[in-house]
Protein backbone atom coordinates (compact mmCIF):
# COMPACT_ATOMS: atom_id res chain seq x y z
CA UNK A 1 0.00 0.00 0.00
CA UNK A 2 1.22 3.67 -0.79
CA UNK A 3 1.04 6.08 2.26
CA UNK A 4 -2.17 7.61 0.53
CA UNK A 5 -3.80 4.07 0.17
CA UNK A 6 -3.38 3.85 3.53
CA UNK A 7 -4.57 6.83 4.54
CA UNK A 8 -7.83 6.63 2.60
CA UNK A 9 -8.25 3.12 4.51
CA UNK A 10 -7.83 4.69 7.55
CA UNK A 11 -10.23 7.50 6.65
CA UNK A 12 -12.95 4.40 5.63
CA UNK A 13 -12.52 2.99 8.95
CA UNK A 14 -13.18 6.12 10.72
CA UNK A 15 -16.23 7.20 8.19
CA UNK A 16 -17.50 3.21 9.38
CA UNK A 17 -16.71 3.56 13.10
CA UNK A 18 -18.46 5.06 16.07
CA UNK A 19 -20.39 7.67 16.50
CA UNK A 20 -18.73 9.11 19.26
CA UNK A 21 -15.45 9.58 18.73
CA UNK A 22 -12.85 12.15 17.44
CA UNK A 23 -10.89 11.64 14.74
CA UNK A 24 -8.21 14.51 13.78
CA UNK A 25 -8.60 16.29 10.74
CA UNK A 26 -4.46 16.44 9.75
CA UNK A 27 -5.67 13.50 7.94
CA UNK A 28 -6.84 15.72 4.89
CA UNK A 29 -3.25 17.04 4.83
CA UNK A 30 -1.45 13.55 5.20
CA UNK A 31 -3.39 12.54 2.08
CA UNK A 32 -1.17 15.23 0.01
CA UNK A 33 -1.40 18.91 1.56
CA UNK A 34 1.87 19.75 2.76
CA UNK A 35 1.06 23.68 3.90
CA UNK A 36 -1.27 25.49 5.08
CA UNK A 37 -3.72 27.52 2.57
CA UNK A 38 -4.43 31.33 2.77
CA UNK A 39 -7.39 32.01 0.74
CA UNK A 40 -9.77 35.18 0.45
CA UNK A 41 -12.57 35.69 -2.06
CA UNK A 42 -12.71 39.08 -3.46
CA UNK A 43 -15.28 41.17 -5.32
CA UNK A 44 -14.83 41.60 -9.62
CA UNK A 45 -13.01 44.92 -8.82
CA UNK A 46 -10.50 43.91 -6.12
CA UNK A 47 -9.13 46.21 -3.10
CA UNK A 48 -10.12 48.86 -4.56
CA UNK A 49 -12.69 50.95 -6.40
CA UNK A 50 -11.12 50.86 -10.32
CA UNK A 51 -10.11 47.29 -10.67
CA UNK A 52 -6.66 47.82 -10.38
CA UNK A 53 -5.23 44.12 -9.83
CA UNK A 54 -2.02 44.78 -9.65
CA UNK A 55 -2.42 46.67 -5.98
CA UNK A 56 -4.71 43.93 -5.17
CA UNK A 57 -2.38 41.16 -6.00
CA UNK A 58 0.68 42.64 -4.35
CA UNK A 59 -1.39 43.27 -1.35
CA UNK A 60 -2.31 39.57 -1.68
CA UNK A 61 1.41 38.54 -1.63
CA UNK A 62 2.70 40.84 0.90
CA UNK A 63 -0.42 39.24 3.58
CA UNK A 64 0.75 35.83 2.88
CA UNK A 65 -1.92 34.79 0.83
CA UNK A 66 -1.93 31.95 -1.24
CA UNK A 67 -5.42 31.81 -3.17
CA UNK A 68 -8.00 34.50 -4.28
CA UNK A 69 -11.04 33.24 -4.89
CA UNK A 70 -12.61 36.55 -7.66
CA UNK A 71 -16.32 36.80 -8.77
CA UNK A 72 -16.28 37.25 -12.50
CA UNK A 73 -19.77 36.31 -13.56
CA UNK A 74 -23.61 35.72 -12.09
CA UNK A 75 -26.49 34.90 -13.49
CA UNK A 76 -26.84 36.82 -17.03
CA UNK A 77 -23.65 38.88 -16.38
CA UNK A 78 -20.17 38.89 -16.99
CA UNK A 79 -17.08 41.07 -14.96
CA UNK A 80 -15.31 40.41 -18.45
CA UNK A 81 -15.06 40.12 -22.19
CA UNK A 82 -17.61 37.22 -22.58
CA UNK A 83 -18.97 35.73 -25.75
CA UNK A 84 -21.88 33.94 -23.95
CA UNK A 85 -23.69 36.43 -21.62
CA UNK A 86 -24.09 40.25 -21.12
CA UNK A 87 -20.96 41.60 -20.37
CA UNK A 88 -21.20 44.27 -17.14
CA UNK A 89 -20.68 47.96 -18.10
CA UNK A 90 -17.56 47.84 -15.54
CA UNK A 91 -15.65 46.40 -18.33
CA UNK A 92 -15.95 49.99 -19.91
CA UNK A 93 -14.44 51.51 -17.24
CA UNK A 94 -12.32 49.01 -15.57
CA UNK A 95 -11.22 46.83 -18.55
CA UNK A 96 -11.66 43.16 -18.96
CA UNK A 97 -11.21 42.30 -14.95
CA UNK A 98 -10.84 38.90 -15.61
CA UNK A 99 -7.81 39.28 -17.61
CA UNK A 100 -6.67 41.92 -15.69
CA UNK A 101 -6.91 39.41 -12.68
CA UNK A 102 -5.11 36.73 -14.05
CA UNK A 103 -1.99 38.67 -15.32
CA UNK A 104 -1.20 40.09 -11.81
CA UNK A 105 -1.87 37.33 -10.03
CA UNK A 106 0.45 35.38 -11.90
CA UNK A 107 2.89 38.21 -11.87
CA UNK A 108 3.07 38.01 -7.85
CA UNK A 109 2.54 34.30 -7.61
CA UNK A 110 -0.56 33.93 -6.35
CA UNK A 111 -3.62 31.41 -7.42
CA UNK A 112 -6.81 32.63 -8.88
CA UNK A 113 -9.93 31.09 -9.37
CA UNK A 114 -12.88 32.47 -11.13
CA UNK A 115 -16.15 32.65 -8.93
CA UNK A 116 -19.28 32.46 -10.56
CA UNK A 117 -22.39 32.87 -8.71
CA UNK A 118 -25.27 30.48 -10.12
CA UNK A 119 -28.81 31.21 -11.44
CA UNK A 120 -29.29 34.78 -9.79
CA UNK A 121 -29.71 37.48 -12.07
CA UNK A 122 -30.08 40.46 -10.16
CA UNK A 123 -27.11 41.81 -11.69
CA UNK A 124 -28.32 41.03 -15.09
CA UNK A 125 -29.03 43.65 -17.93
CA UNK A 126 -33.13 44.61 -18.21
CA UNK A 127 -33.43 42.99 -21.69
CA UNK A 128 -32.02 39.51 -20.14
CA UNK A 129 -34.08 39.01 -17.56
CA UNK A 130 -36.94 40.10 -19.67
CA UNK A 131 -35.88 37.17 -22.24
CA UNK A 132 -35.70 34.78 -19.41
CA UNK A 133 -38.85 35.97 -18.24
CA UNK A 134 -41.09 35.24 -21.57
CA UNK A 135 -38.95 32.42 -22.20
CA UNK A 136 -40.58 30.90 -18.62
CA UNK A 137 -37.23 29.94 -17.15
CA UNK A 138 -37.40 31.37 -13.83
CA UNK A 139 -38.00 29.82 -10.79
CA UNK A 140 -41.08 29.64 -9.29
CA UNK A 141 -42.11 29.98 -5.45
CA UNK A 142 -45.36 28.52 -3.54
CA UNK A 143 -47.52 31.26 -4.60
CA UNK A 144 -47.30 30.29 -8.27
CA UNK A 145 -45.36 33.58 -8.66
CA UNK A 146 -41.52 34.08 -9.33
CA UNK A 147 -39.80 33.08 -6.50
CA UNK A 148 -37.85 36.04 -5.38
CA UNK A 149 -40.67 38.25 -6.52
CA UNK A 150 -42.47 37.39 -3.09
CA UNK A 151 -39.02 35.43 -0.61
CA UNK A 152 -40.47 33.02 1.99
CA UNK A 153 -38.22 32.31 4.80
CA UNK A 154 -38.78 28.73 6.36
CA UNK A 155 -41.43 29.69 8.94
CA UNK A 156 -43.49 30.97 5.70
CA UNK A 157 -43.12 34.30 5.95
CA UNK A 158 -43.45 36.46 3.15
CA UNK A 159 -41.25 38.93 2.27
CA UNK A 160 -41.05 41.22 -1.07
CA UNK A 161 -38.15 41.13 -3.28
CA UNK A 162 -35.97 42.94 -4.63
CA UNK A 163 -36.26 44.23 -8.39
CA UNK A 164 -35.28 41.68 -10.68
CA UNK A 165 -34.07 40.06 -8.37
CA UNK A 166 -35.39 36.40 -10.07
CA UNK A 167 -33.54 33.22 -10.04
CA UNK A 168 -32.99 30.77 -12.99
CA UNK A 169 -35.09 27.25 -12.35
CA UNK A 170 -31.63 25.11 -11.96
CA UNK A 171 -33.75 22.37 -13.89
CA UNK A 172 -34.29 23.55 -17.13
CA UNK A 173 -31.58 22.27 -19.59
CA UNK A 174 -31.67 25.60 -21.29
CA UNK A 175 -30.34 27.31 -18.24
CA UNK A 176 -28.06 24.43 -17.46
CA UNK A 177 -26.52 24.58 -20.68
CA UNK A 178 -25.52 28.76 -20.01
CA UNK A 179 -24.28 28.53 -16.82
CA UNK A 180 -22.00 25.42 -17.56
CA UNK A 181 -20.55 27.07 -20.45
CA UNK A 182 -19.82 29.80 -18.53
CA UNK A 183 -17.63 28.05 -16.55
CA UNK A 184 -15.96 26.26 -19.28
CA UNK A 185 -15.30 29.77 -20.54
CA UNK A 186 -13.59 31.18 -17.61
CA UNK A 187 -11.53 28.09 -17.41
CA UNK A 188 -10.00 28.45 -20.86
CA UNK A 189 -8.63 31.95 -19.67
CA UNK A 190 -5.67 31.32 -17.61
CA UNK A 191 -7.01 30.32 -14.40
CA UNK A 192 -5.75 28.24 -11.78
CA UNK A 193 -9.31 27.36 -10.76
CA UNK A 194 -13.04 28.11 -11.05
CA UNK A 195 -15.48 28.24 -8.52
CA UNK A 196 -18.90 27.33 -7.84
CA UNK A 197 -21.55 29.46 -6.23
CA UNK A 198 -25.17 29.66 -5.44
CA UNK A 199 -24.36 25.89 -6.50
CA UNK A 200 -28.25 25.32 -5.01
CA UNK A 201 -31.62 25.95 -4.45
CA UNK A 202 -32.42 29.08 -2.93
CA UNK A 203 -34.08 27.99 0.36
CA UNK A 204 -36.09 24.21 0.59
CA UNK A 205 -39.10 25.83 -1.42
CA UNK A 206 -39.01 25.34 -5.04
CA UNK A 207 -38.56 25.26 -7.98
CA UNK A 208 -42.56 24.35 -8.66
CA UNK A 209 -42.70 25.32 -12.43
CA UNK A 210 -44.59 23.88 -14.71
CA UNK A 211 -41.68 21.74 -16.09
CA UNK A 212 -40.78 20.60 -12.29
CA UNK A 213 -44.15 19.83 -11.77
CA UNK A 214 -44.18 17.23 -14.91
CA UNK A 215 -40.84 16.11 -13.79
CA UNK A 216 -42.20 15.33 -10.78
CA UNK A 217 -45.03 13.67 -11.34
CA UNK A 218 -43.34 11.22 -14.60
CA UNK A 219 -41.11 10.34 -11.42
CA UNK A 220 -44.37 9.43 -9.03
CA UNK A 221 -45.65 7.88 -11.65
CA UNK A 222 -49.18 10.06 -11.09
CA UNK A 223 -50.16 13.41 -10.98
CA UNK A 224 -49.48 15.42 -8.13
CA UNK A 225 -52.94 15.28 -6.49
CA UNK A 226 -52.57 19.35 -5.56
CA UNK A 227 -49.50 21.78 -6.60
CA UNK A 228 -47.04 22.69 -5.11
CA UNK A 229 -48.76 20.95 -1.57
CA UNK A 230 -47.91 17.56 -2.42
CA UNK A 231 -44.38 18.81 -2.56
CA UNK A 232 -44.02 21.77 -0.01
CA UNK A 233 -41.83 20.82 2.75
CA UNK A 234 -44.22 23.43 5.14
CA UNK A 235 -47.09 20.63 4.75
CA UNK A 236 -45.12 17.47 4.96
CA UNK A 237 -41.78 16.10 3.64
CA UNK A 238 -41.32 14.31 0.52
CA UNK A 239 -38.48 12.73 0.25
CA UNK A 240 -38.90 11.74 -3.29
CA UNK A 241 -39.14 15.42 -4.63
CA UNK A 242 -36.26 16.55 -2.05
CA UNK A 243 -34.01 14.10 -3.54
CA UNK A 244 -34.62 15.09 -6.94
CA UNK A 245 -34.04 18.46 -6.02
CA UNK A 246 -29.99 17.15 -4.74
CA UNK A 247 -29.45 15.03 -7.90
CA UNK A 248 -30.37 18.44 -10.45
CA UNK A 249 -27.78 19.99 -8.65
CA UNK A 250 -25.56 17.57 -8.05
CA UNK A 251 -26.10 16.61 -11.79
CA UNK A 252 -25.05 20.30 -12.85
CA UNK A 253 -21.93 20.02 -10.72
CA UNK A 254 -21.17 16.83 -12.29
CA UNK A 255 -21.56 17.96 -16.36
CA UNK A 256 -19.89 21.30 -15.22
CA UNK A 257 -16.97 19.56 -14.19
CA UNK A 258 -16.85 17.47 -17.46
CA UNK A 259 -17.28 20.44 -19.38
CA UNK A 260 -14.14 21.78 -17.69
CA UNK A 261 -11.89 18.75 -17.72
CA UNK A 262 -12.11 18.93 -21.49
CA UNK A 263 -10.98 22.34 -21.66
CA UNK A 264 -8.35 22.53 -19.00
CA UNK A 265 -7.96 18.88 -17.33
CA UNK A 266 -5.55 21.01 -14.65
CA UNK A 267 -7.99 23.79 -13.60
CA UNK A 268 -8.57 23.65 -10.05
CA UNK A 269 -12.47 22.96 -9.19
CA UNK A 270 -14.12 24.05 -6.64
CA UNK A 271 -17.42 25.36 -4.53
CA UNK A 272 -18.96 27.84 -1.52
CA UNK A 273 -21.28 25.92 0.41
CA UNK A 274 -23.61 26.01 3.35
CA UNK A 275 -21.95 24.54 6.85
CA UNK A 276 -25.52 23.23 7.81
CA UNK A 277 -25.83 19.66 8.65
CA UNK A 278 -29.51 19.74 7.02
CA UNK A 279 -27.44 20.97 3.49
CA UNK A 280 -28.85 18.13 1.30
CA UNK A 281 -32.87 18.91 2.70
CA UNK A 282 -32.89 23.23 2.83
CA UNK A 283 -30.79 24.23 -0.19
CA UNK A 284 -30.48 20.99 -1.84
CA UNK A 285 -26.69 21.29 -1.49
CA UNK A 286 -25.05 17.56 -0.60
CA UNK A 287 -22.07 18.88 -0.85
CA UNK A 288 -20.95 16.11 2.26
CA UNK A 289 -21.48 13.52 -0.53
CA UNK A 290 -19.63 15.53 -2.94
CA UNK A 291 -17.14 15.03 -0.21
CA UNK A 292 -17.28 11.42 0.15
CA UNK A 293 -16.74 10.91 -3.56
CA UNK A 294 -14.24 13.57 -3.83
CA UNK A 295 -16.26 15.73 -6.68
CA UNK A 296 -14.03 18.68 -6.26
CA UNK A 297 -10.88 19.63 -5.37
CA UNK A 298 -11.78 21.71 -2.32
CA UNK A 299 -14.98 23.19 -0.89
CA UNK A 300 -14.95 26.46 1.44
CA UNK A 301 -17.81 26.15 4.16
CA UNK A 302 -19.37 30.03 4.80
CA UNK A 303 -18.70 29.52 8.74
CA UNK A 304 -18.64 33.46 8.46
CA UNK A 305 -20.48 33.97 11.72
CA UNK A 306 -17.83 36.13 14.66
CA UNK A 307 -18.83 33.82 17.53
CA UNK A 308 -16.21 32.04 18.52
CA UNK A 309 -18.13 29.13 20.11
CA UNK A 310 -20.21 28.81 17.45
CA UNK A 311 -17.38 28.46 14.56
CA UNK A 312 -15.91 25.63 16.63
CA UNK A 313 -19.18 23.76 17.06
CA UNK A 314 -19.28 24.16 12.99
CA UNK A 315 -15.98 23.14 12.87
CA UNK A 316 -15.89 19.93 14.69
CA UNK A 317 -18.73 18.99 12.95
CA UNK A 318 -17.45 19.46 9.49
CA UNK A 319 -14.05 18.01 10.65
CA UNK A 320 -16.48 14.39 10.75
CA UNK A 321 -16.94 15.16 7.09
CA UNK A 322 -13.34 15.91 6.43
CA UNK A 323 -12.42 12.48 7.56
CA UNK A 324 -14.46 10.99 5.09
CA UNK A 325 -13.28 13.34 2.34
CA UNK A 326 -9.27 12.16 1.33
CA UNK A 327 -9.45 14.13 -1.88
CA UNK A 328 -11.56 17.30 -1.25
CA UNK A 329 -9.73 19.91 0.65
CA UNK A 330 -11.96 21.49 3.22
CA UNK A 331 -11.10 25.50 3.86
CA UNK A 332 -13.55 26.55 6.18
CA UNK A 333 -14.27 30.48 5.84
CA UNK A 334 -13.22 33.44 8.54
CA UNK A 335 -15.68 36.48 7.90
CA UNK A 336 -14.60 39.84 8.05
CA UNK A 337 -17.70 40.95 9.00
CA UNK A 338 -18.17 44.06 6.56
CA UNK A 339 -14.55 45.61 8.31
CA UNK A 340 -16.02 44.77 11.86
CA UNK A 341 -13.97 41.88 12.73
CA UNK A 342 -10.72 43.52 14.25
CA UNK A 343 -7.09 42.02 13.49
CA UNK A 344 -7.66 40.38 16.68
CA UNK A 345 -11.21 38.83 15.90
CA UNK A 346 -9.66 37.57 12.64
CA UNK A 347 -6.42 35.40 13.97
CA UNK A 348 -8.59 33.96 16.67
CA UNK A 349 -11.13 32.97 14.23
CA UNK A 350 -8.39 31.53 12.05
CA UNK A 351 -6.73 29.85 14.80
CA UNK A 352 -10.21 27.90 15.18
CA UNK A 353 -10.03 26.25 12.08
CA UNK A 354 -6.23 25.55 12.57
CA UNK A 355 -6.86 23.94 15.67
CA UNK A 356 -9.12 21.39 13.96
CA UNK A 357 -6.28 20.35 11.69
CA UNK A 358 -7.72 21.94 8.42
CA UNK A 359 -5.24 22.33 5.58
CA UNK A 360 -6.06 25.82 5.16
CA UNK A 361 -8.37 28.72 5.87
CA UNK A 362 -10.53 31.33 3.44
CA UNK A 363 -11.79 34.46 4.58
CA UNK A 364 -14.66 36.73 3.47
CA UNK A 365 -14.52 39.06 1.58
CA UNK A 366 -11.94 41.73 0.19
CA UNK A 367 -12.89 44.76 -0.10
CA UNK A 368 -12.02 48.14 0.32
CA UNK A 369 -13.48 48.03 3.49
CA UNK A 370 -12.36 45.17 5.20
CA UNK A 371 -8.79 45.06 3.38
CA UNK A 372 -7.19 47.44 6.08
CA UNK A 373 -7.61 45.10 9.55
CA UNK A 374 -7.25 41.77 7.24
CA UNK A 375 -3.42 43.02 6.52
CA UNK A 376 -2.92 43.98 10.00
CA UNK A 377 -4.33 40.46 10.97
CA UNK A 378 -1.53 39.00 8.70
CA UNK A 379 1.22 41.06 7.93
CA UNK A 380 4.75 39.88 8.66
CA UNK A 381 6.67 41.60 11.10
ZN1 LIG B 1 -38.52 24.68 -12.41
Amino acid sequence: MTSNEKTVALLTENVNGPDDQWYPVPAQCKAGATEMRRLVWSLESGLTEDGDWEATAQYLKENGFTDVIARMARGGVAFYNSRLVPVSPKVATEGDLLRKAVTACRRHGIRFHAWKVFFRMNMAPQEYVDKLKAEERYMYGRFNTPFCSVWQTPTGVSVEGEQNDYWMCPADLRNQEEEISVMREMATLGVDGVHFDYIRYNAWYGCYCPRCRARYEARAGKPAAEWPAEVDPMVAINPLWLQMRCETITGIVRKTIAAIREVNPACEISAAVFPGVDEHIYHAQPWRSWCREGLLDFVCPMTYGQNPDVLRGQVINIARTAMASPRTRIYPAVGLADGKATPEKIRELAAIIRWAGFPGVSHYVLDLKTGPNLAKAYRRA
